[in-house]
């Protein structure tokens, strides 16, 4: 199969996602809120690396990989998903993940446990050294091997959300605001850039889950992979909107990430997660209460995933 001007790609997923209207909530906060229901890609507990992996598994096929690397926190969503779409292509898959966050068999663990994905900790954040690791772990398989960096987030990764952009331009409703999570950047990139290329009149909001500096990094893989599509585009500051809400830290519920969870588990019947999807909801109701919304425009909340890393947070 063959994504964004014949680049190569995996179908590992099930799109188009839904797009539908939140009712009650729109009622309660008083705008026309809509979400789009990555949360359903249909690869393990669904969730937005699932677009990424459609491009990033299928480069790694071609290059006659055997084992896959990736790396991320103990309760990666990421790391849990890269396992499980390499499984279906019968490619192994090791974990060298930092030694953060909740390391027993819960959440995103116990599922890899499921999955029988061999997972390393290592005790560094330094993603020098967690390549390097990969690579002696790699070469002493004797196996030829990929790595994928952290959240999928090159040009290539990016892609995946560049096709959802697409995707939202032929789903028939126009919005004028899309609002996602930002936690390695390759989400919001793709559909900035996406929304250039597919979705005019229609603005891109970063809630950034982190403290990396994604003024640089959004723009950077924006004009990455708009080259991979054989496109020059000038990002300028109107392309792209950032606002934090990492609040006490990455991976650190926040009162108001855990709020806007409540808000959405409450009034629609939806689960968020603490650390991505609830933080970027809080995003998007400061933005609604602060007036960043005109009546009548139409907002689209990107619900990104995050289901397996639920079973392991401690909620106040
Ligand atoms: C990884 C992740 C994000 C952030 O996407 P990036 O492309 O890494 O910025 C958002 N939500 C969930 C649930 C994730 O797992």
């Amino acid at each position: 199969m063959k994504g964004l001007n014949n680049i190569d790609k995996l179908p590992l997923g099930i799109f188009p996602t839904p797009v539908h209207r939140l009712d009650h909530l729109s009622e309660r906060l008083g705008i026309d809120l809509w979400i789009k229901r990555d949360d359903l890609t249909g690869a393990g507990l669904g969730g937005n690396k699932v677009r990424k992996l459609e491009y990033l598994l299928a480069e790694a096929k071609k290059q006659g990989a055997r084992l896959i690397f990736t790396t991320g926190g103990a309760q990666s969503n990421h790391a849990m998903l890269t396992a499980a779409c390499a499984g279906k292509l019968g490619l192994r898959t090791i974990l060298i993940l930092k030694k953060r966050g909740v390391t027993e068999c819960r959440g995103n663990q116990l599922l890899e446990r499921l999955m029988g994905t061999e997972v390393r900790f290592v005790d560094t954040d330094d993603y020098g050294e967690i390549y390097a690791e990969m690579d002696r772990v790699g070469q002493a398989s004797g196996l030829p091997y990929y790595k994928i960096p952290c959240g999928g987030s090159n040009a290539l990764g990016t892609l995946g959300y560049v096709d959802c952009a697409k995707e939202i331009s032929e789903q028939g409703v126009h919005f004028d605001h899309i609002v996602c999570a930002e936690g390695s950047g390759g989400t919001m990139a793709g559909l900035a850039l996406g929304a250039k290329l597919f979705l005019p009149g229609t603005q891109v909001h970063g809630m950034m889950v982190d403290t990396d500096p994604f003024d640089v990094i959004t723009p950077k893989l924006m004009r990455e992979a708009a080259a991979l599509l054989g496109q020059s585009v000038t990002v300028a500051d109107r392309d792209y909107h950032l606002m934090d809400v990492c609040g006490p830290g990455y991976a650190v519920a926040s009162p108001e990430g855990n709020a806007a969870v409540g808000l959405m588990a409450e009034n629609e019947g939806i689960f968020l997660d603490p650390v991505y999807t609830g933080k970027a909801f809080a995003g998007l109701i400061a933005l609604a209460k602060e007036g960043a919304f005109q009546p009548k425009e139409r907002v689209l909340f990107l619900h990104s995933g995050g289901a397996g890393g639920l079973f392991a947070v401690e909620m106040e």
